[in-house]
């Protein structure tokens, strides 16, 4: 690292990561520094499922699916109900397949494309993952390329805790704390904030969440909002503080994740009383709050042996196999004996479900979607909603430059992921499987690409002043200048 220090000062190693190998990739030094020792399976990107979106990629293109950003873009603005950023939403659907290609080709990260399954509210598939499905992989690579990238310094546990601007507005020196209380203030031109949301922070969900506010949280303890904090300071805007992803299917008894992928294909939730309460296919981010509205706060996914089978890819739905929460009975009576669920009800509710699945009327929910009858031996699991992350954060331009209420970019101050407004628009409805790890991944890609963009922009600048500075010394006009009065007198 030069004496004038890093180009870039990555906070948070995350989704960020991607920012800091991107950047690098692009001949930049970088920083990344890191406030938790246990980033590598405590943060959101190591807990998460691993699913990132790519409209067009090459893997879709392999398996003959068909889409493009402008399709993408229209469902995340037929799920936000026209609320998301456009802007926002354009770039990120836009670099969203050749952030996946990028991550596969030049990160080698080894990514197909979902396809046996279909996420709710995505037009075609296009979640792109590793075998495994989990993101403790997904982060390990990452830190993998970190560590043997010469470029980049990785600076674990440090905490960025604020950003100096030089006269003109520019971001000219990172403030970072280490766990001793030391204070460093390192020299640098531009800082990617990607410390991720505020949902560690209770009383920020309060304020914004109060929906969510008594649910369980299930995402990382060091997202407590430090980007809003540096961000206000700096004059930042702010926007969809009141969006988050909230989960469905937490395991009451593992503290896993079942995943959605059991109501994709076919399972049901019930209640207390036995009986589904409502579209559960509309979405598991929103059924979070559904589930939070029931008698005790608390649902029983109810599938049964193909079901279990289809999603055994998942290594979170493995831990909670592992955690003992499913239950196996080979009638409704067993389901009922082991959860204390009303037999009668339950046994109705599902003779219901089976006649919906084989074409049979209509779903007093409006759920259209149930891939085959339940057959018996069933499986059942208790859960709880969960707020995994939020979604609202700082303002940023297509470039991820965090901007200010007039709409100026502060020079040189980027943010992704969590840190950042996302593309979920209000609540918690507006969220589509990947509208975590696209803003991450995404905005930390297209920040690199912009600051190297700028340092070629500079360079040149510099370049062409050497050369006109070269010219000037060699033309015979400068001569004549250098020798006139005023200027030697001036
Ligand atoms: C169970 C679960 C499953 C999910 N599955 C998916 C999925 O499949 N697809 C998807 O798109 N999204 C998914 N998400 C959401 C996704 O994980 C997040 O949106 C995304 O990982 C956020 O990335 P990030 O870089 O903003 O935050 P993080 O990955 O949390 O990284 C932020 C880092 O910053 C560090 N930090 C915080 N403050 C500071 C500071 N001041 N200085 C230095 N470091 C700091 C933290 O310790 C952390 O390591 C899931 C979330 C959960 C909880």
């Amino acid at each position: 690292m030069s004496e004038e220090g890093p180009d870039l000062v990555v906070a948070g190693a995350g989704g960020g990561l991607a920012g800091a190998l991107r950047a690098a990739q692009l001949g930049l030094d970088v920083l990344v520094v890191e406030v938790s020792e246990h980033y590598r399976r405590g943060n959101n990107t190591s807990m998460s499922t691993a699913m990132i979106p790519g409209a067009g990629s090459r893997f879709q293109r392999a398996a003959g699916i068909e889409d493009s950003p402008e399709l993408f873009f229209g469902d995340i603005m037929r799920k936000t109900k026209g609320e998301a950023d456009p802007r926002l939403a354009r770039a990120l659907t836009r670099v969203s397949a050749r952030l996946v290609e990028w991550l596969a080709d030049d990160m080698e990260l080894p990514l197909s494309v979902v396809t046996d399954f279909h996420y709710p509210g995505h037009s075609a598939d296009r979640c792109h993952t590793i075998e495994g499905r989990h993101g403790t992989l997904l982060l390990d690579h990452l830190v993998g390329r970190v560590k043997r990238e010469g470029r980049i310094d990785l600076l674990v546990p440090a905490r960025l805790v604020d950003v100096r601007l030089d006269d003109g507005g520019r971001v000219r020196a990172a403030v970072v704390e280490t766990p001793d209380g030391a204070t460093e203030e390192i020299p640098t031109r531009a800082v990617l904030l990607a410390t991720n949301g505020y949902g560690a922070d209770r009383e920020l969900v309060g304020r914004y969440l109060p929906e969510i506010a008594d649910a369980v949280y299930h995402g990382s303890e060091a997202s407590r909002g430090d980007a809003l904090r540096i961000g206000a300071r700096l004059g930042a805007a702010t926007a969809y503080l009141d969006a988050y992803q909230g989960h469905g299917a937490l395991a009451a008894r593992s503290s896993t994740l079942v995943g959605w992928a059991t109501v994709m294909h076919g399972a049901v939730i019930v209640g207390k009383d036995g009986r589904r309460f409502g579209n559960e296919t509309t979405g598991y981010s929103e059924y979070a709050a559904v589930i939070a509205r029931q008698p005790g706060s608390t649902g029983w996914i109810v599938l049964d042996k193909r079901i279990h089978d289809a999603c055994l890819a998942f290594t979170d739905f493995r831990q909670t196999i592992e955690g003992g929460a499913l239950v196996w009975a080979d009638d409704v009576a067993g389901i009922a004996a082991a959860t204390g669920l009303p037999a009668d009800a339950l046994a109705e509710e599902l003779a219901t479900t089976a006649a919906l699945a084989r074409g049979e009327g209509e779903d007093r929910f409006g759920r259209t979607f149930f891939e085959a009858e339940l057959a018996p031996p069933f499986a059942v699991v208790q859960v709880v909603p969960a707020l995994f992350h939020t979604q609202g954060g700082l303002v940023v331009d297509e470039h991820a430059r965090v901007t200010r209420e007039d709409g100026s970019a502060i020079e040189g101050l980027y943010a992704s992921g969590g840190a950042a407004e996302g593309i979920s628009g209000h609540g918690a409805a507006g969220y589509l499987a990947g509208n975590g790890l696209l803003p991450a991944l995404g905005l930390a890609y297209l920040a690199a690409d912009h600051l190297a963009a700028d340092h070629l922009a500079a360079d040149h600048l510099a370049a062409d002043h050497l050369a006109a500075d070269h010219l000037a010394d060699s033309s015979p006009l400068s001569s004549t200048r250098e020798l006139t009065s005023e200027e030697g007198s001036a």
